[in-house]
């Protein structure tokens, strides 16, 4: 039902009349619109939730939101196709990749229909006091109106981690997915409708973030936003969310390291470092872009790896085979192959890529992108790129790439790479970043907690610990 507003479990039109075009940035072209959302409906989405919440949805059974929760799994596994079709489309993923996201959600929907079946077996725990004429009880209860603020890079994914632990933990939601990539937003919300989400406990709002997004921050009506985007704008949503003192979580942006010692079998390291800097056409939050490598395997080590980088096939991401997509639009584009001419002019090298890739003189395209003789001061070294983009630099101590690793304003993601298990684990323990990885890269444990350090944000999402980013947690102290 993209063209509409999803609100009160209706499709309605935008009071202000606008709308945003959807691009296919494999090709360019314009493939649809949907509705630039302004004040006057974010006020309705923001009323609508909070009539569902108040109405009785904050006093709903774990059974029903269980139950719901797997419902809107089972269909979104019955319009897989349709969804990851869809999903490329928007966003430019190889379609395995949007396939595997759309199971991911599915799978996600059940394990937080599981976690919403057992609340009640985390509610109400009596606390161990060291008196004889107090009980104190502790109990969890739904925070309310949840903003939830989503990203392009992984449109069905963001939606379904903050959606289903929101509805799990009792609260409604006002959803608003970014401008660029809004249309399985949509899309997921016709099957919650399908799946028989109570009118109101879901609404979907589509618009600019100056614009819908700021006006979703700003609504009194609202209790918590759940963001997930660039640095840049949790700091703004931060400080517009100080008046009304809005809880707030942020999962913001990572330049994360990946640190790979001499002890490494290369060729299975050489895949995990191109995994991490090039899947997702390297847009993803946690993407080690920053390589440190052990010096005495340096050269063999890049070797393989720029023969690893130009064998990726980039294409439009429906076409089997290929491994890359496009970026995802037009100014991502500008933004990203700035950043690789300003790498050159810095005076790094580039090892292979930097271009269009032969072949392609249509959409968002670009190589998988590595930069050698980089310096910690260089932009490419130290800003978050978001695209295919990788720069290495070499080291010789434990201590030194530590060290090179936590040089970062940011503390998202860390991956090392050893054979010596008690090196690996040393260095992770040292490295200031919220989701590590020994031996692999980029694995998303959905029963773990997710998200960041320093200037990558706070809060976390998945496991309980998603859930109980959208619970309040009360004491009741009882005279005995
Ligand atoms: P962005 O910050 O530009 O936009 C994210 C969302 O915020 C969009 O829906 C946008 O419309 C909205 N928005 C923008 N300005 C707003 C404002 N003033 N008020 C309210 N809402 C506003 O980010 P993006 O370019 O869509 O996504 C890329 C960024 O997201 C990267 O920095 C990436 O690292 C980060 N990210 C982080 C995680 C994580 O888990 N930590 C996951 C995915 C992406």
């Amino acid at each position: 039902m993209s063209g509409k507003l999803f609100i009160r479990n209706e499709w309605v039109d935008a009071v202000s009349g606008r709308t945003i075009p959807c691009i296919n940035p494999a090709d360019e072209t314009e493939f649809e619109r949907v509705p630039a959302a302004g004040p006057e409906d974010v006020g309705r989405a923001v009323n609508a939730a909070r009539a569902a919440f108040d109405g009785g949805w904050k006093r709903s059974s774990p059974e029903l939101r269980g139950k719901l929760l797997r419902e809107l799994a089972r269909n979104i596994r019955a319009a897989r196709e349709r969804l990851g079709q869809l999903e490329t489309r928007d966003n430019g993923k190889p379609l395995p990749e949007a396939l595997f996201d759309v199971d991911t959600a599915a799978q996600i929907f059940e394990m937080y229909a599981e976690l919403a079946e057992q609340f009640d077996g985390w509610h109400g725990t009596n606390l161990t006091l060291p008196v004889d004429y107090l009980q104190t009880t502790v109990k969890y209860q739904p925070l309310g109106v949840v903003a939830l603020i989503t990203p392009w890079n992984f449109p069905i994914e963001q939606f379904t981690w903050k959606v289903a632990a929101a509805i799990a933990a009792g609260c409604t939601c006002v959803v608003k997915p970014s401008e660029i990539t809004s249309l399985t937003a949509l899309a997921l919300a016709e099957l919650a409708q399908k799946s028989g989400f109570p009118p109101g406990i879901l609404n979907v709002i589509t618009g600019y973030g100056s614009e819908a997004g700021e006006a979703l921050v700003n609504h009194p009506g609202v209790d918590k936003i759940s963001f997930t985007g660039s640095t840049a704008t949790g700091r703004r949503i931060m400080s517009l969310a100080a008046p009304t003192l809005k809880r707030v979580s942020l999962e913001l942006g990572g330049k994360s390291p990946v640190i790979v010692f001499d002890d490494v079998k290369i060729d299975r390291a050489v895949e995990w470092v191109m995994f991490g800097a090039f899947v997702n056409q390297g847009q993803v939050c946690t993407s080690t872009s920053r390589l440190l490598l052990h010096e005495t395997i340096a050269p063999a080590f890049l070797e393989k790896l720029k023969k690893g980088a130009r064998s990726i096939v980039v294409g439009d991401g429906r076409t089997p085979g290929v491994q890359m997509g496009p970026l995802v639009g037009a100014e991502h584009y500008r933004k990203v192959t700035d950043y690789v001419a300003a790498g050159v002019r810095e005076g790094a090298e580039l090892l292979t890529g930097g271009g269009m890739p032969s072949g392609l003189n249509r959409g968002y395209f670009l190589e998988p992108t590595i930069f050698t003789n980089v310096e910690p001061h260089m932009s490419v070294w130290r800003d978050e790129i978001f695209g295919p983009v990788l720069s290495v630099k070499t080291f010789r101590t434990e201590e030194e790439a530590i060290a090179l690793a936590n040089d970062t304003d940011y503390g998202l993601a860390a991956t090392v790479l050893s054979e010596d298990t008690d090196r690996a684990e040393r260095v992770i323990d040292q490295i200031d970043a919220g989701i590590t990885w020994q031996n692999c890269n980029q694995m998303v444990v959905m029963q773990a907690p997710w998200g960041g350090m320093k200037k990558s944000g706070f809060g976390r999402e998945l496991g309980r610990w998603g859930m109980e980013a959208f619970l309040e947690i009360k004491q009741r102290t009882r005279w005995l």
